[in-house]
């Protein structure tokens, strides 16, 4: 079943189709589950579950079992909480900004505290309502970018009243290099992990992303965070990708053309044909997530034929060649291929010079989104 979000009238007006795979979306939770099995696997729904919309994703995943949702700020917790039953747990991985930790409380998301101050705030919240307030615990064990250092982990250890009023659900910590499984900052990581762990006993291990499950048991722990793979995404740098591909983009087109030798296309005559071209220009641009780093390097394909961008990528539209197709083949309101089965998102990201997170995360908001249903499969 398909299941379209917008009305009829906006699906016809859209200027390109974003299916999303949920039953895709799934089987790769179960797959990670499987991967990292016996320990759990969590979800990272951070902004808006990779841009895949939070509002579908959490619920199919929440009926696949996932009961631990990660968000990167405390406003996602906010608008994630109404999609998901009282006894899904939402952390927020970037801790609480002074002020929100009675908005928290009251919600009962969980905050991972990342320094000894979120450590205050949150036990002093605890504290004034008698209560016991839960908690996950981020150490920074290498990245420098979040969580105590083994220092400020001394004094916690050595002043447990700092945790007064705090159930230590979770000990955490992220990878740097994950994704590549010979880089020496991974054991380095590891080691401290364990050295953490060893202080915490009693809270559950949270250490693997996407990357760090196919990265062996020893980085399991008893709760992994996954993002990237649900979503389709390789979770290592090389080799093959493991995981169903959960998105596909399709965009329409607006006009077709001849155009002589000497021609000049799209702004800045950066391209210019060098003998008669085809062209066919589609509606989609960077204001819809397609990089303008794709200009003159990117590529769209109809059936299995590629077709290169020309010029430079616009705000709204993009220009191809078509040159390679029979005159005529392409008409206003066929749609061409952007990430499919032709394109995957890794070589559209590489394409553009980014990571597949990034195209994920810019997808635009013109599309007509549409969902297929775990059930369709
Ligand atoms: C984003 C994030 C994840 C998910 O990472 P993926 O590489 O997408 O699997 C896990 N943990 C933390 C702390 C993150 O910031």
């Amino acid at each position: 079943m398909t299941m379209s979000v917008r009305s009829d009238i906006e699906s016809r007006a859209a200027c390109g189709v974003l299916t999303i795979d949920l039953g895709a979306l799934v089987a790769n939770y179960q797959l990670l589950c499987r991967q990292t099995a016996p320990a759990k696997a969590a979800a990272v729904v951070k902004a808006d579950a990779y841009g895949l919309g939070v509002a579908h994703v959490a619920p199919a995943l929440y009926e696949a079992g996932c009961r631990d949702f990660f968000v990167a700020h405390f406003i996602e917790a906010i608008r994630l909480k109404p999609y998901l039953p009282s006894d899904a747990r939402i952390l927020v991985l970037n801790g609480l900004m002074p002020g929100s930790e009675g908005d928290c409380a009251d919600l009962g998301v969980v905050p991972v505290l990342n320094s000894l101050e979120q450590v205050a705030n949150w036990s002093a919240t605890a504290r004034a309502r008698n209560a016991t307030l839960p908690a996950a615990l981020q150490a920074d064990t290498g990245m420098s970018r979040l969580g105590l250092e083994p220092r400020e982990l001394d004094t916690l250890l050595a002043e447990p009243d700092r945790l007064a009023g705090i159930d230590l659900d979770i000990i955490m910590s992220h990878l740097a290099c994950g994704d590549e499984p010979a880089h020496a900052a991974n054991a380095r990581q590891l080691a401290r992990m364990g050295a953490v762990r060893s202080r915490f006993p009693d809270a559950r291990l949270s250490f693997a992303n996407s990357a760090g499950i196919f990265l062996g048991e020893d980085y399991r722990g008893e709760l992994a965070r996954p993002g990237i793979a649900l979503y389709g995404g390789a979770p290592l740098g090389e080799g093959q990708n493991p995981m169903r591909p959960v998105v596909r983009l399709e965009v329409g087109v607006v006009q077709t053309r001849t155009v002589p030798a000497g021609a000049e296309i799209g702004y800045g005559a950066s391209f210019v044909a060098s003998s008669e071209m085809r062209l066919a220009t589609i509606a989609a641009g960077y204001a819809d997530g397609l990089p303008r780093h794709l200009s003159n390097t990117g590529a769209a394909y109809y059936g299995d034929v590629r077709l290169p961008i020309v010029g430079r990528v616009s705000m709204d539209s993009i220009i191809l060649d078509v040159t390679s197709l029979q005159p005529g083949a392409l008409k206003l309101g066929d749609m061409v291929e952007l990430i499919g089965p032709h394109q995957t998102l890794e070589t559209i990201a590489a394409d553009a010079g980014t990571i597949s997170y990034e195209i994920l995360t810019s997808l635009g908001r013109r599309y007509e989104r549409r969902y297929l249903s775990p059930a369709a499969r």
